[in-house]
């Protein structure tokens, strides 16, 4: 944006936001400027709305002078997606962070996009109820973020994505138009189902300012379990093999023997439960509220497990402390990697569960020749891996090295029945990969549905679609 521009757009906005809304500042705009990616592009202008109506008039604004728009939530994004990649103004939600409803009897809550995922947790927590879409990025992350990219987490494989817990959405069209879709009903099928549309459209195609969820009654007992193997192939098999004898665990996750080290690295406190020698860790939950049966349960994969080859331990947490410290190991597997300081590239690959031992293998043999380091972790119960791709950017052939093997991973798990990315978006870093998975007609329909949305391509333009193709 020009000086002009700028100063025409702040002279208009200061008559309905406070100075302290507005910032115009390098170092302060350089706070909003990265995300979980570390790319960093700089803003013109950062806005911090407190409420609907603010957004409005700020798009209508926008829309009028042609500013690019970028909403923002926690920026724990890894595609990009909050980053203001054709500068413009930023649209931080985080002031609008108030949980407005918690409707016990209904299990239902309203929520404003600036609520962070965690709080909302503890929230709930006083009312003996939970909302399972809770990412690993929980401390940080937004819920406005979260519905954007439609978040997984840890126990999808049992309680589905965060689409399967929205009923309703506030949104203020790239017009400054305010929509109320869905609602509080749990059956709607009344004409194009618009809230899923705008669940996981990563902020393309409006801003969400209110979201209504349902939540569940938090189950009573819990039970982790984790094993130690010797070989990754063997990890993915045991987890299909877990499925396969009808068990449905809350959470199945996988680590490989880089990520383990890392973590060890990173988290002295839990060496002791940490198996360094060993080449793949998995990590597997089971709840319900009947301790007997719960119980059952994890005994049966423990069983599965001891007997399985390649399982070299296999253990309980003890108690709720211990199963603690085991889900901070998986937790913290991203953190432990980046600080490593090494430069990376991310694939979030999902291919259908049972192929999950295929891709593991089949990356596994890709690497075996590259001098690039791969670690590979993730939802192992949902087909969902994370594979992060170590490298020196100032090392040209490693540089090069590190695409070719991430072009390699995404078309091998296409191959599978799989998809570019399970839930952390196309954003920035996935969209040249665009068609690998999706034809020119279907790439051309979605463009459409954009154009529909937002006519001037205003908002958080850049993102989603090959560069070409606009
Ligand atoms: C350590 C770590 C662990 C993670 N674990 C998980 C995980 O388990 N599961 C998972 O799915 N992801 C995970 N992620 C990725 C990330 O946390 C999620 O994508 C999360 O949903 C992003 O939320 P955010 O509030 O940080 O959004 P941001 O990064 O700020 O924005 C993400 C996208 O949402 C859009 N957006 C934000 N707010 C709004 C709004 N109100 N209206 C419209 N668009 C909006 C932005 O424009 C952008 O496109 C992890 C990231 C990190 C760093």
């Amino acid at each position: 944006m020009d000086k002009e521009s700028v100063d025409v757009f702040i002279n208009q906005i200061r008559g309905f936001l406070k100075e302290e809304q507005i910032i115009t500042d390098k170092d302060g705009m350089s706070h909003f400027c990265y995300d979980a990616t570390e790319m960093r592009f700089m803003p013109d202008i950062v806005l911090l709305p407190c409420s609907s109506e603010e957004v409005s008039k700020i798009m209508k604004l926008a829309s009028r002078l042609d500013l690019p728009v970028t909403p923002q939530g926690g920026r724990t994004g890894l595609s990009g997606g909050a980053l203001p990649v054709h500068g413009g103004l930023v649209l931080s939600l985080l002031r609008m962070n108030k949980i407005l409803e918690i409707d016990q009897k209904n299990m239902q809550i309203v929520v404003e996009p600036g609520v962070i995922a965690e709080d909302l947790q503890i929230e709930l927590k006083k009312y003996n109820l939970f909302f399972p879409p809770d990412p690993s990025s929980t401390v940080e992350s937004t819920l406005g973020g979260n519905v954007a990219e439609n978040a997984g987490y840890t126990r999808a494989v049992k309680y589905g994505v965060t689409r399967d817990y929205v009923l309703g959405l506030e949104a203020v069209l790239p017009d400054g138009e305010i929509i109320n879709i869905g609602g509080r009903t749990v059956k709607n099928v009344t004409g194009y189902d618009l809230v899923a549309l705008l669940i996981g459209s990563e902020g393309t195609l409006a801003i969400v300012t209110k979201i209504i969820c349902k939540v569940l009654p938090r189950p009573a007992i819990r039970k982790t379990c984790i094993m130690y193997l010797d070989d990754l192939g063997a990890a993915a098999d045991l987890v299909v093999t877990i499925f396969g004898a009808g068990i449905l665990p809350c959470a199945i996750e996988f680590m490989d023997s880089m990520s383990i080290n890392c973590v060890a690295d990173y988290l002295p406190t839990a060496e002791s439960l940490i198996r360094r020698d060993a080449e793949a860790l998995v990590l597997v939950e089971v709840d319900g509220n009947h301790e007997i049966a719960t119980d059952y349960e994890a005994r049966r994969i423990m069983d599965l497990s001891k007997g399985f080859s390649g399982v070299i331990e296999a253990k309980y947490a003890e108690n709720d402390e211990q199963a603690e410290k085991l889900w901070r190991i998986r937790r913290d597997t991203l953190p432990a990697l980046k600080a490593k300081g090494k430069d990376h590239l991310e694939a979030d690959v999902v291919v259908p569960r049972y192929r999950l031992p295929f891709l593991v293998r089949a990356i596994q043999e890709s690497v075996a020749t590259k001098t690039v380091k791969v670690a590979t972790f993730g939802h192992a119960g949902d087909g969902n891996l994370h594979v992060t791709i170590q490298y020196r950017k100032r090392n040209f052939a490693e540089l090069e090295e590190a695409n070719e093997l991430l072009g390699d991973i995404y078309r091998k798990a296409i191959e599978m029945g799989g998809k570019l990315t399970g839930e952390h978006g196309v954003g920035i870093t996935a969209k040249d990969y665009m068609k690998i998975q999706m034809s020119p007609a279907e790439i051309a329909l979605m463009k459409r549905i954009k154009y529909a949305f937002d006519p001037k391509g205003i908002l958080n333009p850049g993102k989603i679609f090959p560069e070409e193709s606009g």
